[in-house]
């Protein structure tokens, strides 16, 4: 099976969305009229190749397909280990309120998206991985005692997607929070971020949207201590309402159970991972689908705290 991955980062908000690490700066000229909203994470690896721009939407990066869930039903789990400050109760509170304003989107038929997301309740695995040969979780987790990745004073949380590299469908994903930083549960906090922003913004890239080059925007690729962003915007119900159009869901045949079955633990035999850029490349199997393992990230301004300046990035 042939594996590659992308990493897509946020960047501290003196820098242009589109910068991508390890890819240097997309030099993109764009004009009002160019920016046609919402972008869609795509099969296209900004690390590894030169991702044109989408000639739709020179705003977003093209090559390569879309992501997006095949299925109507889609499980996540959360991490039983809470960062500090954070009780279990409040953290399945705030996924579920993240999960459920996307589900609730208002789209412009007045229906809402095709899709019913369940919670399937906490799991003891805290890793990035896709099994192939037994069971799968879309985890949500904390990262508390170290944050595993390049710019830990600029990053906040990163998304992992696993997909089939060649239809695009998502087939896994696992949301980190770095929590090497207070966390917060208050929206107007100056000195922290809000644990719904974070899961609000994060769960766009589960669904398969990227950063949008709308300021107001959930899915804008900065954020701000103090600035909430709970509520999706117009751009933000444009694009899941696009990804997943309102339709009926035969709840009798809907599916949410993970590919190769529901694990709460994580899986046994799987070889330490020695990632560069702190993701876990799934195993390999005799499968013949293509898989494709994609870290979208996501930055955020400049964090003001007593007597410094930080700067982070969501992910
Ligand atoms: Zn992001």
């Amino acid at each position: 099976m042939r594996m590659a991955h992308v990493v897509v980062l946020w960047a501290v908000r003196a820098i242009p969305w589109w910068f991508v690490a390890g890819g240097g700066v997309i030099a993109l000229s764009l004009s009002s009229r160019d920016v046609q909203g919402f972008c869609r994470s795509r099969t296209c690896d900004p690390t590894l190749t030169s991702c044109p721009p989408d000639p739709d939407n020179p705003a977003c990066l093209g090559g390569g397909v879309p992501l997006f869930w095949g299925r109507a039903c889609i499980s996540y789990s959360l991490n039983r280990q809470v960062a500090a400050g954070i009780s279990n109760a409040e953290f399945v509170q705030a996924a579920d309120a993240s999960f459920r304003a996307w589900q609730q989107a208002a789209c412009k038929t007045g229906a809402t998206p095709s899709l019913s997301l369940t919670n399937f309740g906490s799991v003891s695995c805290d890793r990035l991985e896709f099994n192939t040969d037994q069971g799968n979780a879309n985890i949500l987790m904390f990262r508390e005692n170290k944050w595993p990745y390049e710019n830990a004073e600029n990053s906040l949380a990163r998304t992992t997607v696993t997909y089939n590299k060649d239809t695009g469908e998502i087939l896994d994903a696992d949301l980190e929070i770095n929590a090497t930083y207070e966390i917060t549960l208050d929206p107007a906090s100056q000195v922290t971020t809000d644990l719904l922003t974070i899961l609000t913004h994060e769960i766009g890239h589960f669904l398969g949207i990227a950063h949008s080059p709308f300021e107001s925007a959930v899915m804008f690729a900065y954020s701000a201590p103090g600035m909430a962003k709970t509520q999706l915007t117009d751009d933000d119900i444009d694009a899941v309402c696009s990804l997943y159009p309102p339709a009926p869901i035969n709840e009798a045949l809907c599916d949410p159970v993970p590919r190769f079955g529901y694990a709460t633990t994580c899986a046994v035999s799987l070889s330490e991972p020695t990632p560069t850029c702190g993701w876990a490349p799934p195993r390999t199997s005799s499968s013949s689908a293509a898989l494709v393992v994609v870290v979208l990230a996501l930055g955020r301004r400049q964090l003001r705290r007593p007597g410094r300046r930080l700067g982070r990035r969501l992910g």
